[in-house]
Protein backbone atom coordinates (compact mmCIF):
# COMPACT_ATOMS: atom_id res chain seq x y z
CA UNK A 1 0.00 0.00 0.00
CA UNK A 2 0.93 3.71 0.04
CA UNK A 3 0.45 4.54 3.30
CA UNK A 4 3.37 5.01 5.03
CA UNK A 5 5.16 2.24 7.42
CA UNK A 6 7.00 3.91 10.56
CA UNK A 7 8.58 1.93 13.00
CA UNK A 8 9.62 2.83 16.57
CA UNK A 9 12.19 0.51 18.48
CA UNK A 10 12.17 0.72 22.01
CA UNK A 11 9.82 1.91 24.67
CA UNK A 12 11.26 3.83 26.43
CA UNK A 13 11.04 7.28 27.58
CA UNK A 14 11.85 8.68 23.65
CA UNK A 15 9.64 5.54 22.01
CA UNK A 16 6.68 5.75 23.99
CA UNK A 17 6.81 9.73 24.07
CA UNK A 18 6.81 9.40 20.20
CA UNK A 19 4.01 6.90 20.09
CA UNK A 20 1.94 8.51 22.10
CA UNK A 21 2.09 11.73 19.81
CA UNK A 22 1.55 10.15 16.99
CA UNK A 23 -1.62 8.32 17.97
CA UNK A 24 -2.74 11.91 18.80
CA UNK A 25 -1.68 13.82 15.96
CA UNK A 26 -2.00 11.21 12.82
CA UNK A 27 -5.08 10.65 10.93
CA UNK A 28 -7.12 7.25 10.31
CA UNK A 29 -4.73 5.41 8.05
CA UNK A 30 -2.27 8.49 7.66
CA UNK A 31 0.69 5.75 8.46
CA UNK A 32 1.26 2.50 9.95
CA UNK A 33 2.73 2.81 13.40
CA UNK A 34 4.88 -0.16 14.56
CA UNK A 35 6.34 -0.10 18.26
CA UNK A 36 8.89 -2.96 19.11
CA UNK A 37 10.24 -3.47 22.58
CA UNK A 38 11.83 -6.40 24.17
CA UNK A 39 9.40 -6.74 26.98
CA UNK A 40 5.57 -6.11 27.57
CA UNK A 41 6.45 -3.13 29.51
CA UNK A 42 8.02 0.20 30.14
CA UNK A 43 10.30 0.47 32.81
CA UNK A 44 10.99 4.36 34.82
CA UNK A 45 14.32 4.16 34.64
CA UNK A 46 14.55 6.82 37.05
CA UNK A 47 13.00 4.99 39.84
CA UNK A 48 15.31 1.84 39.62
CA UNK A 49 17.21 2.84 42.72
CA UNK A 50 15.16 1.93 44.70
CA UNK A 51 13.91 -1.53 43.52
CA UNK A 52 17.35 -2.11 43.12
CA UNK A 53 18.77 -1.42 46.74
CA UNK A 54 14.91 -3.11 47.96
CA UNK A 55 13.52 0.22 48.89
CA UNK A 56 10.42 -0.92 46.88
CA UNK A 57 9.36 -3.16 44.43
CA UNK A 58 10.08 -3.51 41.14
CA UNK A 59 6.38 -3.39 39.69
CA UNK A 60 6.54 0.12 41.18
CA UNK A 61 9.05 1.19 38.57
CA UNK A 62 7.37 -0.82 35.20
CA UNK A 63 4.06 -0.09 33.36
CA UNK A 64 2.21 -2.50 30.65
CA UNK A 65 2.87 -0.96 27.12
CA UNK A 66 -1.12 -2.26 26.78
CA UNK A 67 -1.82 0.51 29.33
CA UNK A 68 -0.08 3.43 27.42
CA UNK A 69 -0.95 2.83 24.19
CA UNK A 70 -3.84 2.42 22.04
CA UNK A 71 -3.61 -0.46 19.97
CA UNK A 72 -5.81 0.16 17.54
CA UNK A 73 -3.75 2.82 16.41
CA UNK A 74 -0.28 1.38 17.05
CA UNK A 75 0.57 -2.19 16.37
CA UNK A 76 2.73 -3.32 19.34
CA UNK A 77 5.35 -6.36 18.59
CA UNK A 78 7.14 -7.53 22.17
CA UNK A 79 10.58 -9.03 20.60
CA UNK A 80 13.93 -8.00 20.77
CA UNK A 81 15.94 -6.12 17.71
CA UNK A 82 18.92 -8.11 16.69
CA UNK A 83 19.76 -6.03 13.68
CA UNK A 84 19.10 -2.84 11.87
CA UNK A 85 19.80 -2.38 8.07
CA UNK A 86 19.35 0.85 7.30
CA UNK A 87 20.70 0.26 3.09
CA UNK A 88 17.35 -2.31 2.93
CA UNK A 89 14.95 -0.20 5.02
CA UNK A 90 14.34 -3.48 7.44
CA UNK A 91 14.64 -4.48 10.55
CA UNK A 92 15.44 -7.84 11.97
CA UNK A 93 13.70 -8.89 14.66
CA UNK A 94 14.75 -12.34 16.63
CA UNK A 95 11.68 -13.83 15.24
CA UNK A 96 10.83 -12.15 12.23
CA UNK A 97 11.63 -9.01 9.87
CA UNK A 98 9.63 -5.40 9.48
CA UNK A 99 10.24 -2.81 6.55
CA UNK A 100 9.61 0.91 7.04
CA UNK A 101 9.77 4.00 5.50
CA UNK A 102 10.44 5.83 8.81
CA UNK A 103 12.32 4.32 11.41
CA UNK A 104 12.86 5.72 15.32
CA UNK A 105 15.86 4.36 17.13
CA UNK A 106 15.08 4.94 20.87
CA UNK A 107 16.61 1.45 22.15
CA UNK A 108 18.52 3.08 25.07
CA UNK A 109 21.96 2.86 26.47
CA UNK A 110 24.35 0.53 27.66
CA UNK A 111 27.29 -0.01 30.45
CA UNK A 112 30.05 2.22 29.30
CA UNK A 113 33.17 0.15 31.00
CA UNK A 114 36.21 2.25 29.29
CA UNK A 115 37.49 -1.15 29.13
CA UNK A 116 38.40 -1.53 32.49
CA UNK A 117 39.42 -5.53 32.80
CA UNK A 118 36.18 -7.47 34.38
CA UNK A 119 33.94 -4.89 34.97
CA UNK A 120 31.87 -6.04 32.17
CA UNK A 121 32.27 -9.63 33.72
CA UNK A 122 31.76 -9.13 37.38
CA UNK A 123 30.32 -5.95 38.07
CA UNK A 124 26.38 -5.25 38.15
CA UNK A 125 24.38 -2.69 36.52
CA UNK A 126 21.14 -0.62 37.10
CA UNK A 127 19.38 -0.95 33.94
CA UNK A 128 16.39 -2.41 33.49
CA UNK A 129 14.03 -4.38 35.44
CA UNK A 130 15.70 -7.76 35.50
CA UNK A 131 19.42 -6.35 36.00
CA UNK A 132 18.07 -4.45 39.31
CA UNK A 133 16.02 -7.85 40.51
CA UNK A 134 19.56 -8.97 40.65
CA UNK A 135 21.06 -6.53 42.74
CA UNK A 136 18.03 -6.84 45.26
CA UNK A 137 18.44 -10.17 45.71
CA UNK A 138 22.58 -10.24 45.79
CA UNK A 139 22.55 -7.60 48.12
CA UNK A 140 20.31 -9.99 50.88
CA UNK A 141 21.79 -13.02 49.75
CA UNK A 142 25.57 -11.43 50.79
CA UNK A 143 23.65 -10.78 54.11
CA UNK A 144 22.70 -14.60 54.24
CA UNK A 145 26.34 -16.00 53.56
CA UNK A 146 27.92 -13.20 56.25
CA UNK A 147 25.88 -15.67 58.83
CA UNK A 148 28.01 -18.75 57.56
CA UNK A 149 31.03 -17.30 57.19
CA UNK A 150 31.18 -14.73 59.56
CA UNK A 151 34.79 -13.95 58.95
CA UNK A 152 33.88 -12.78 55.39
CA UNK A 153 33.54 -9.37 55.72
CA UNK A 154 33.53 -8.77 52.31
CA UNK A 155 30.14 -10.34 51.90
CA UNK A 156 29.26 -6.72 53.75
CA UNK A 157 31.21 -4.47 51.91
CA UNK A 158 29.19 -2.92 49.31
CA UNK A 159 31.12 -1.06 46.26
CA UNK A 160 29.64 1.26 43.78
CA UNK A 161 31.59 3.04 40.94
CA UNK A 162 30.60 6.08 39.45
CA UNK A 163 29.36 9.05 41.68
CA UNK A 164 26.92 10.59 38.77
CA UNK A 165 23.12 10.42 38.80
CA UNK A 166 22.50 6.59 39.27
CA UNK A 167 25.58 6.08 41.55
CA UNK A 168 24.53 8.67 44.23
CA UNK A 169 20.67 7.77 44.05
CA UNK A 170 21.44 4.13 44.20
CA UNK A 171 23.86 5.08 47.34
CA UNK A 172 21.19 7.02 48.65
CA UNK A 173 18.51 4.21 48.79
CA UNK A 174 21.21 1.36 49.94
CA UNK A 175 22.09 3.33 52.82
CA UNK A 176 18.80 3.35 54.08
CA UNK A 177 18.00 -0.50 53.29
CA UNK A 178 21.36 -1.08 55.17
CA UNK A 179 20.04 -0.93 58.46
CA UNK A 180 16.79 -2.68 57.66
CA UNK A 181 19.23 -5.47 56.21
CA UNK A 182 21.06 -5.54 59.79
CA UNK A 183 18.27 -6.11 61.58
CA UNK A 184 16.53 -8.66 59.42
CA UNK A 185 19.93 -10.89 59.56
CA UNK A 186 21.10 -9.65 63.00
CA UNK A 187 24.16 -7.80 61.45
CA UNK A 188 26.37 -5.58 63.45
CA UNK A 189 25.54 -2.13 61.62
CA UNK A 190 29.13 -1.19 61.70
CA UNK A 191 30.54 -4.15 59.83
CA UNK A 192 28.94 -2.96 56.40
CA UNK A 193 30.73 -0.53 54.34
CA UNK A 194 28.98 1.25 51.38
CA UNK A 195 32.07 2.44 49.36
CA UNK A 196 31.68 5.13 46.66
CA UNK A 197 34.59 5.30 44.36
CA UNK A 198 34.66 8.04 41.39
CA UNK A 199 37.65 9.10 39.38
CA UNK A 200 36.92 12.16 38.41
CA UNK A 201 38.00 14.96 40.81
CA UNK A 202 33.94 15.22 42.27
CA UNK A 203 30.84 13.72 42.85
CA UNK A 204 27.93 14.58 40.39
CA UNK A 205 30.38 16.33 37.90
CA UNK A 206 28.13 19.05 36.73
CA UNK A 207 26.39 19.99 39.53
CA UNK A 208 26.45 22.79 41.77
CA UNK A 209 28.98 22.92 44.10
CA UNK A 210 27.33 23.59 47.51
CA UNK A 211 24.49 21.00 46.63
CA UNK A 212 26.94 18.35 45.77
CA UNK A 213 29.14 19.24 49.33
CA UNK A 214 25.72 18.51 50.87
CA UNK A 215 24.60 15.86 49.16
CA UNK A 216 28.41 13.59 50.07
CA UNK A 217 27.17 15.39 53.88
CA UNK A 218 24.12 13.78 54.03
CA UNK A 219 25.37 10.45 52.46
CA UNK A 220 28.69 10.37 54.78
CA UNK A 221 26.32 10.98 57.66
CA UNK A 222 24.33 8.07 56.34
CA UNK A 223 27.22 5.81 56.78
CA UNK A 224 28.52 5.75 53.18
CA UNK A 225 32.55 6.52 52.37
CA UNK A 226 33.76 7.93 49.56
CA UNK A 227 36.81 7.77 47.41
CA UNK A 228 36.79 10.59 45.04
CA UNK A 229 39.25 11.30 42.81
CA UNK A 230 40.32 7.70 42.37
CA UNK A 231 39.83 5.38 39.54
CA UNK A 232 38.90 2.02 39.25
CA UNK A 233 41.68 -0.12 37.58
CA UNK A 234 40.42 -3.50 37.73
CA UNK A 235 37.33 -5.50 38.90
CA UNK A 236 37.67 -9.22 39.91
CA UNK A 237 35.78 -11.74 41.09
CA UNK A 238 36.84 -10.33 44.64
CA UNK A 239 36.66 -6.82 44.57
CA UNK A 240 38.03 -4.13 42.97
CA UNK A 241 41.78 -2.82 42.27
CA UNK A 242 41.90 1.07 42.41
CA UNK A 243 44.48 3.61 42.56
CA UNK A 244 47.89 2.45 42.45
CA UNK A 245 46.90 -1.24 43.44
CA UNK A 246 45.15 -1.34 46.51
CA UNK A 247 42.47 -4.10 46.93
CA UNK A 248 39.03 -3.13 48.35
CA UNK A 249 37.72 -6.80 48.84
CA UNK A 250 33.85 -7.22 48.29
CA UNK A 251 31.90 -9.19 46.70
CA UNK A 252 29.33 -6.65 45.43
CA UNK A 253 30.37 -4.30 42.30
CA UNK A 254 27.73 -2.04 41.11
CA UNK A 255 28.97 0.05 38.05
CA UNK A 256 27.36 2.82 37.64
CA UNK A 257 29.70 5.34 35.89
CA UNK A 258 29.14 4.86 32.39
CA UNK A 259 26.39 5.13 29.36
CA UNK A 260 27.40 4.41 25.73
CA UNK A 261 24.78 4.27 23.00
CA UNK A 262 23.05 0.95 21.78
CA UNK A 263 25.85 -1.67 20.03
CA UNK A 264 23.15 -2.40 17.05
CA UNK A 265 23.03 1.44 16.30
CA UNK A 266 27.28 0.82 15.13
CA UNK A 267 26.86 -2.60 14.05
CA UNK A 268 24.23 -1.19 11.26
CA UNK A 269 27.22 1.37 10.24
CA UNK A 270 26.36 4.53 11.52
CA UNK A 271 28.85 6.83 12.33
CA UNK A 272 29.10 7.38 15.99
CA UNK A 273 30.80 8.49 19.09
CA UNK A 274 30.64 6.07 21.86
CA UNK A 275 28.05 4.60 20.38
CA UNK A 276 25.98 7.68 19.93
CA UNK A 277 24.90 9.22 16.42
CA UNK A 278 25.20 13.02 16.29
CA UNK A 279 21.85 13.55 15.08
CA UNK A 280 20.55 16.85 13.07
CA UNK A 281 18.58 19.84 13.93
CA UNK A 282 15.64 17.87 13.39
CA UNK A 283 16.96 14.56 15.16
CA UNK A 284 17.61 12.49 12.10
CA UNK A 285 21.01 10.64 11.67
CA UNK A 286 23.04 12.78 9.01
CA UNK A 287 22.65 11.34 6.00
CA UNK A 288 19.22 9.19 6.28
CA UNK A 289 16.24 11.81 6.18
CA UNK A 290 14.51 9.05 7.15
CA UNK A 291 16.33 7.56 10.84
CA UNK A 292 15.52 9.61 13.95
CA UNK A 293 17.94 9.06 16.59
CA UNK A 294 16.44 9.27 20.13
CA UNK A 295 17.89 9.78 23.90
CA UNK A 296 20.51 7.56 25.33
CA UNK A 297 21.32 7.12 21.33
CA UNK A 298 21.62 10.36 20.42
CA UNK A 299 24.06 13.15 21.03
CA UNK A 300 22.99 16.79 21.12
CA UNK A 301 25.63 19.52 21.29
CA UNK A 302 24.51 22.55 24.08
CA UNK A 303 25.40 26.19 21.86
CA UNK A 304 29.01 25.94 23.81
CA UNK A 305 29.43 22.77 21.52
CA UNK A 306 29.72 20.48 24.41
CA UNK A 307 27.51 17.62 24.66
CA UNK A 308 24.76 17.43 26.97
CA UNK A 309 24.19 14.31 29.12
CA UNK A 310 21.56 11.97 27.78
CA UNK A 311 18.30 12.50 30.47
CA UNK A 312 14.89 11.17 31.13
CA UNK A 313 14.08 14.30 30.39
CA UNK A 314 15.72 14.93 26.88
CA UNK A 315 14.41 11.55 25.78
CA UNK A 316 10.77 12.94 26.07
CA UNK A 317 11.39 16.36 24.09
CA UNK A 318 13.11 14.68 21.57
CA UNK A 319 9.79 11.76 21.22
CA UNK A 320 7.70 14.73 21.20
CA UNK A 321 9.56 16.78 18.45
CA UNK A 322 10.35 13.88 16.77
CA UNK A 323 6.72 12.75 15.97
CA UNK A 324 5.89 16.36 15.29
CA UNK A 325 8.78 15.90 11.96
CA UNK A 326 7.06 12.76 11.72
CA UNK A 327 3.84 14.03 11.34
CA UNK A 328 4.73 16.83 9.27
CA UNK A 329 7.65 14.60 6.66
CA UNK A 330 4.04 12.96 6.23
CA UNK A 331 1.94 15.91 4.95
CA UNK A 332 5.55 17.69 3.43
CA UNK A 333 5.24 20.36 6.13
CA UNK A 334 8.20 22.08 7.14
CA UNK A 335 10.09 20.20 10.02
CA UNK A 336 10.83 21.72 13.70
CA UNK A 337 14.59 22.05 14.73
CA UNK A 338 14.98 20.18 18.46
CA UNK A 339 16.98 22.50 21.29
CA UNK A 340 17.13 20.93 24.62
CA UNK A 341 15.27 22.87 27.52
CA UNK A 342 16.38 22.11 30.83
CA UNK A 343 13.65 22.65 33.40
CA UNK A 344 15.99 21.29 36.23
CA UNK A 345 17.38 18.25 37.61
CA UNK A 346 16.67 16.66 40.90
CA UNK A 347 18.59 14.06 42.33
CA UNK A 348 17.42 12.00 45.80
CA UNK A 349 19.88 10.89 48.71
CA UNK A 350 17.42 8.68 49.76
CA UNK A 351 13.59 9.46 51.96
CA UNK A 352 12.98 12.71 52.55
CA UNK A 353 16.61 13.84 51.31
CA UNK A 354 17.75 15.21 47.46
CA UNK A 355 18.92 18.20 46.06
CA UNK A 356 18.03 20.06 42.62
CA UNK A 357 18.21 22.77 40.83
CA UNK A 358 14.88 23.91 39.27
CA UNK A 359 13.52 27.25 38.05
CA UNK A 360 16.84 28.85 38.35
CA UNK A 361 16.92 28.01 42.40
CA UNK A 362 18.40 25.36 43.89
CA UNK A 363 16.86 22.66 46.47
CA UNK A 364 18.13 20.90 49.33
CA UNK A 365 16.26 18.54 51.34
CA UNK A 366 12.48 18.11 52.11
CA UNK A 367 11.65 20.16 49.39
CA UNK A 368 14.22 19.05 47.04
CA UNK A 369 12.74 15.56 47.61
CA UNK A 370 8.82 16.56 47.06
CA UNK A 371 10.05 18.09 43.91
CA UNK A 372 11.85 14.61 42.79
CA UNK A 373 8.44 12.94 43.75
CA UNK A 374 6.10 15.72 41.63
CA UNK A 375 9.10 15.13 38.55
CA UNK A 376 7.91 11.52 38.89
CA UNK A 377 4.47 11.73 39.35
CA UNK A 378 4.09 14.30 35.99
CA UNK A 379 5.93 11.80 34.34
CA UNK A 380 3.07 9.28 35.12
CA UNK A 381 0.60 11.62 34.17
CA UNK A 382 2.13 12.47 30.89
CA UNK A 383 2.33 8.59 30.06
CA UNK A 384 -1.02 7.33 31.59
CA UNK A 385 -3.20 10.40 32.60
CA UNK A 386 -4.69 10.59 36.09
CA UNK A 387 -5.44 6.27 36.29
CA UNK A 388 -1.93 6.01 36.90
CA UNK A 389 -0.65 8.26 38.96
CA UNK A 390 -3.91 6.54 41.08
CA UNK A 391 -2.22 2.84 40.64
CA UNK A 392 1.68 4.06 40.88
CA UNK A 393 1.85 7.39 42.32
CA UNK A 394 1.71 6.69 45.70
CA UNK A 395 5.10 4.24 45.37
CA UNK A 396 6.72 7.36 44.90
P1 LIG B 1 15.32 3.80 27.69
O1 LIG B 1 14.40 4.51 28.59
O2 LIG B 1 16.55 3.18 28.26
O3 LIG B 1 14.48 2.68 26.93
C1 LIG B 1 15.01 1.79 25.97
C2 LIG B 1 13.99 0.70 25.69
O4 LIG B 1 14.46 -0.13 24.62
C3 LIG B 1 13.74 -0.23 26.86
O5 LIG B 1 12.36 -0.44 27.03
C4 LIG B 1 14.45 -1.53 26.45
O6 LIG B 1 13.84 -2.69 27.00
C5 LIG B 1 14.30 -1.50 24.95
N1 LIG B 1 15.33 -2.27 24.24
C6 LIG B 1 16.67 -2.21 24.41
N2 LIG B 1 17.29 -3.02 23.54
C7 LIG B 1 16.33 -3.61 22.81
C8 LIG B 1 16.35 -4.54 21.72
N3 LIG B 1 17.48 -5.03 21.23
N4 LIG B 1 15.17 -4.91 21.20
C9 LIG B 1 13.99 -4.42 21.67
N5 LIG B 1 13.93 -3.53 22.69
C10 LIG B 1 15.08 -3.13 23.25
N6 LIG B 1 17.22 10.98 33.71
C11 LIG B 1 16.58 12.10 34.12
O7 LIG B 1 16.25 12.96 33.29
N7 LIG B 1 16.27 12.31 35.43
C12 LIG B 1 16.56 11.38 36.39
O8 LIG B 1 16.24 11.58 37.58
C13 LIG B 1 17.22 10.18 36.00
N8 LIG B 1 17.51 9.23 36.92
C14 LIG B 1 18.05 8.04 36.51
C15 LIG B 1 18.24 7.05 37.46
C16 LIG B 1 18.76 5.81 37.09
C17 LIG B 1 18.91 4.72 38.13
C18 LIG B 1 19.10 5.57 35.71
C19 LIG B 1 19.65 4.23 35.26
C20 LIG B 1 18.93 6.57 34.76
C21 LIG B 1 18.40 7.82 35.14
N9 LIG B 1 18.19 8.84 34.20
C22 LIG B 1 17.55 10.00 34.61
C23 LIG B 1 18.55 8.67 32.77
C24 LIG B 1 17.35 8.21 31.94
O9 LIG B 1 16.77 7.10 32.55
C25 LIG B 1 17.75 7.85 30.50
O10 LIG B 1 18.42 8.93 29.93
C26 LIG B 1 16.50 7.51 29.68
O11 LIG B 1 15.90 6.33 30.15
C27 LIG B 1 16.82 7.34 28.19
O12 LIG B 1 15.63 7.06 27.50
P2 LIG B 1 15.63 6.26 26.13
O13 LIG B 1 14.27 6.46 25.53
O14 LIG B 1 16.81 6.62 25.32
O15 LIG B 1 15.83 4.72 26.49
Amino acid sequence: SSIPKIVILGAGYGGVLTSLRLQKELNYNEADVTLVNKHDYHYITTHLHMPAAGTDNPENARVNISKLIDEFKIDFVKSTVVQIRPQDRKVILEDGTLSYDYLIIGLGGESETFGIPGLGDYAMNIRSINSVRLIREHIEYQFARFKREPHRTDYLTFVIGGAGFTGIEFIGELADRVPELCKQFDVDPSLVKIINIEAAPTALPGFDPELVEYAMQVLQKKGVTFRIGTAIKECTPDGVIVGEGEEIRSQTVIWTGGVRGNRLIEEAGFETMRGRVKVDEFLRAPGHENVYILGDNSLVFNPEGRPYPPTAQMAMQQGVNCAHNLVASIRNQPLKTYAFSNKGTVASLGKGEAIGVAFGKKYKGRVAAWLKKAIDIRYLFIIGGIPLVLRKGKFF
